[in-house]
């Protein structure tokens, strides 16, 4: 395991990942009854962005630091407006000196009412230690030094809620690993009907997006929604062209939603060719 999300965190991927996942929990939180969210690749939950791995790679800069150098007053659809309120109250909270970023979890914790749960999977064991201390006092977050695929069979449906969201967000470091998301996705989905399933995949380029989403039409799955953001034309595969996230049972109108965060989140991230795409890959 090479993969380290402290050099990439708060990047624009990072970016448009974490406002739509506020942006399904908040659709959660809509009703009163208790939610569980898995968060099957959790990572660390906080970054130092001061830190030597986030400065050497600089990612954040093109992310996060493009909406927090945004003008004041700039407008920004709600969803971004409410992470960025997370961000900076998170940022307060930390020591002086250090400027910390929240991860998934993180971000998920802060949002679970009483009765709420979350559970999360790191694989690494020094990330898997972090992310523990991190929780060491919220009696709703376990975690699991476990694999997040195989937690998928394991976990679901959750003993804690009803409803809720399977939040997936693996390393893409292996080449196997858009097959591995789609097979989890089905069996997630299998296991926990009502529940929520989203999944990150990078752009890279098309042909492996295509496989990836034409394998789960063929496979007979339905409601599947595509959210996706491109900085320039995905073209070379040996760049991160673009970040997307497939969401199996999406909330209410959500695509709606999704519009107005990916129009609003490329008006600041890349330069002049951003574009975005919310379509239904399969409707109901
Ligand atoms: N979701 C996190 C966030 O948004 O802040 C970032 C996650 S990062 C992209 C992927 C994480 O998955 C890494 O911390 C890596 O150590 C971990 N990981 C890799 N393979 C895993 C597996 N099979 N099960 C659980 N965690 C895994």
């Amino acid at each position: 395991m090479n993969y380290r999300h402290s050099y990439h965190a708060g990047n624009f991927a990072d970016v448009m990942k974490h406002v739509v996942l506020m942006a399904l929990i908040g659709a959660l939180r809509r009703k009163p009854s208790p939610f569980c969210v898995l968060d099957t690749h959790a990572g660390i939950g906080l970054y130092d962005l001061s830190g030597a791995q986030a400065q050497s790679t600089g990612e954040w800069r093109e992310g996060i630091g493009r909406l927090l150098d945004a003008p004041q007053g700039s407008h920004h659809a709600p969803d971004v407006e409410n992470w960025l309120e997370v961000i900076r109250a998170v940022m307060r909270d930390e020591q002086a000196g250090r400027l910390s970023y929240p991860g998934s979890p993180a971000l998920v914790a802060r949002l679970l009412r009483p009765g709420d749960s979350l559970i999360c999977c790191e694989l690494h064991p020094e990330d898997q230690q972090a992310l523990r201390h991190l929780f060491r006092h919220d009696r709703n977050v376990s975690v699991h030094g476990r694999d997040g695929y195989q937690a998928i069979t394991a976990l679901l449906p959750p003993k804690q809620a009803r409803r809720g969201l399977v939040f997936m967000d693996p390393p893409f470091e292996r080449p196997d690993e858009f097959q591995r998301l789609g097979t989890a996705i089905m069996t997630a989905r299998q296991r926990f009907p009502a529940g929520i399933v989203a999944g990150w995949y990078p752009i890279k380029h098309r042909a492996p997006v295509r496989a990836f989403i034409n394998g789960l039409k063929d496979a007979g799955q339905r409601k599947l929604l595509t959210l996706e953001l491109t900085l320039r034309p995905p073209l070379d595969p040996s760049r991160l062209n673009g970040s997307g996230i497939i969401i199996a049972n999406p909330p209410f109108r959500f695509e709606e939603e999704a519009r107005g965060i990916l129009a609003s989140l490329c008006r600041y991230l890349g330069d002049g060719e951003a574009d975005f795409h919310v379509e239904w890959a399969v409707p109901e």
